[in-house]
This record gives structure tokens, C-alpha cells and sequence, in this order.
């Protein structure tokens, strides 16, 4: 599964530290990474010790598919190191952690502006993805990371999927994010690059309410129904009205009713330039 452009790195200029976080497969650890002579600090994914081979190689393929990126706004891959018993991704470092967590403990402190600014990073990230036809199938605030800046980017491509033109991609099965997956991926196992537009605008509430769960604690079923029958997450405390409306906008029922990445990145640098053309109420 590892492609031509996945890096392989030497284990003796990889130094890991501390633990700073545990996902599906194992560990995550804060590391530094020296390259042409020069050290930074990376992130490093520990693949477990005893998973099967199915789990090795989707372990694998998100390295894969993480590696032919290089925007601003999609994290980056290092390289990955391979050994008989150990694998390990290694990839750049974003010190303010995952955006959910983020925001959770950031609530009250950031300015309409400053959410404008990171949801303009997903955009732009997103953007990136779309013209290059993968459709993310997992966008969440748990999925993006937040770097020193403020600078979100998109990570997580365990779900990822390359698309041919205007095409879709056919699901078989297994875990669906229900809260933040468009009505057409639940119901006929299709996705589209305008089903990653609906799940953008989840996270636009996620970020304009500072991390609360989206359609709070409501069960699954719950939230099938309400959105089936018309229902939409409201305005969350202070969030613009016409920030309100985009959200509204990525969640129509019909896909092409919705907007592109490129009008939600083009609508996001206007407000952000033109702060007079944000409607509160
Ligand atoms: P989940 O997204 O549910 O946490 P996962 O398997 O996708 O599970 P990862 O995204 O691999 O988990 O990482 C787990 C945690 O490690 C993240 O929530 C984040 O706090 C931290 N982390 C992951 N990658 C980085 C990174 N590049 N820089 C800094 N922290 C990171």
C-alpha cells in the first residue's frame, strides 16, 4: 500500500518524548525529526503492537494517502518508519491539539474573527482535497488540528477515498459519523465531494459554538429522523446570521443545491476582509 511518495525515514534521527495523545491505533507522541541537518518537532502515530494485518495495512494507507498532500492546510506527512514489529507515522506537530478539545477549552475566549479565520483554513484545506478529487468522508472538529497560530488543518484520512471526475464513491458498510454525514451517504451509500459541504457545515457549528456536540444529546436515530423531516441546527450563542446562512446552505437536501468549497472559502475572505458585510441579526 505504501506509494512512491511516501517517505521512508532512518529511526536514528527520530527522538520521541512524551505521549500526547491515543487514537484508534496507538499512541501519538511528541517527537523531533532531524532533516538536511536541521531539527523540528513532529508528531509520531505508534501503530499498537499486535493488531492484525487488515489494521497494519489501513494503518498503511492513511500514511499513503496523507503523503501526496502539500497544502497549508492539510497536514503534512514526514515520512513513515517501517521494521518487522513497528510502524510509525511521522508527521508535523500541531501543538494546539485536536480542534474539538480546543475549542472546548478556549469557550468564550475567541472573537467572531479569529472562528471566521479557522474556518477559513478547513475551506481552504477542504478546497485543496476537493480539487483534487478525494472526498474526506470523516469531516469533524475532532478531525482537524490546531496549530501555535491558530492555523487549522485537515487531518484524519482513515475514511478518504480518490474519486474519477464528478464521480462518487460507494460505501460497504462500517462506521458512519452520523451527526455529521449528509442525508444521501446514510441512505444510499453514496458520497460525494458535496457530501464533505454538509459535514463542513456541522463543523462550522461545532466552531461557531465552540465545540458543543452537534444536535446535543440526541440519539442517532433521533437525528435521522429530525433531519429527514426538515429539522436544522440553529444559530448557536452569538454566531452571525449570515454565518447562520452558510451552514443553512451546506445542509440543503438536494446536493447541488449546496455551495463549493471555493464559494465557502470566497464568502469566508470576504467577511474576514469585510467585517461590515457580517449580519448579526
Ligand atoms: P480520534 O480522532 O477519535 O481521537 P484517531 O485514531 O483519529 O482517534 P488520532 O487523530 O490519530 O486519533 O490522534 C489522537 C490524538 O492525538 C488527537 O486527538 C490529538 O490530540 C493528538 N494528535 C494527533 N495528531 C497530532 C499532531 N499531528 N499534532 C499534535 N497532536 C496530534
Amino acid at each position: 500500500v505504501l506509494r512512491k511518495f511516501t517517505t521512508k525515514l532512518n529511526e536514528k534521527n527520530l527522538k520521541t518524548e512524551e505521549v500526547i495523545g491515543e487514537g484508534e491505533f496507538g499512541v501519538v507522541s511528541k517527537g523531533y525529526l532531524e532533516i538536511d541537518g536541521k531539527e523540528r518537532t513532529v508528531a509520531v502515530k505508534n501503530l499498537r503492537s499486535g493488531l492484525s494485518a487488515k489494521l497494519r495495512r489501513d494503518f498503511l494507507a492513511e500514511a499513503s494517502v496523507m503523503g501526496q498532500f502539500k497544502d497549508p492546510n492539510v497536514i503534512s506527512l514526514h515520512g513513515v518508519i517501517v521494521k518487522r514489529h513497528t510502524v510509525k507515522i511521522v508527521m508535523e506537530f500541531m501543538s494546539n491539539g485536536s480542534m474539538d478539545q480546543y475549542l472546548l477549552k478556549n469557550n468564550g475566549k475567541l472573537t467572531i474573527l479569529q472562528l471566521l479565520g479557522m474556518a477559513r483554513g478547513i475551506a481552504s484545506g477542504m478546497n485543496y482535497l476537493s480539487g483534487r478529487n478525494f472526498i474526506h468522508r470523516d469531516l469533524a472538529a475532532r478531525n482537524i488540528l490546531v496549530d501555535e497560530n491558530l492555523s487549522c488543518k485537515v487531518s484524519d484520512f482513515g475514511l478518504t477515498r480518490e474519486i474519477c471526475q464528478t464521480s462518487n464513491y460507494e460505501t460497504s458498510g462500517g462506521k458512519i459519523p452520523i451527526r455529521w454525514t449528509a442525508p444521501e451517504v446514510i441512505k444510499y451509500k453514496k458520497s460525494f465531494i458535496s457530501s464533505d459541504v454538509w459535514s463542513y457545515g456541522v463543523v462550522l457549528w461545532e466552531i461557531m459554538s465552540f465545540g458543543q456536540r452537534p444536535y446535543w444529546e440526541w440519539d442517532n436515530f433521533r437525528v435521522l429522523q429530525e433531519i429527514e423531516i426538515g429539522y436544522r441546527l440553529p444559530a448557536p450563542l452569538k454566531c452571525p446570521k449570515t454565518v447562520h446562512s452558510l451552514m443553512l446552505h451546506c445542509w440543503e437536501k438536494a446536493r447541488s443545491d449546496r455551495p463549493t468549497f471555493l464559494h465557502i472559502l470566497d464568502k469566508l475572505d470576504e467577511w474576514i476582509r469585510s467585517p461590515e458585510t457580517i449580519h448579526h441579526s
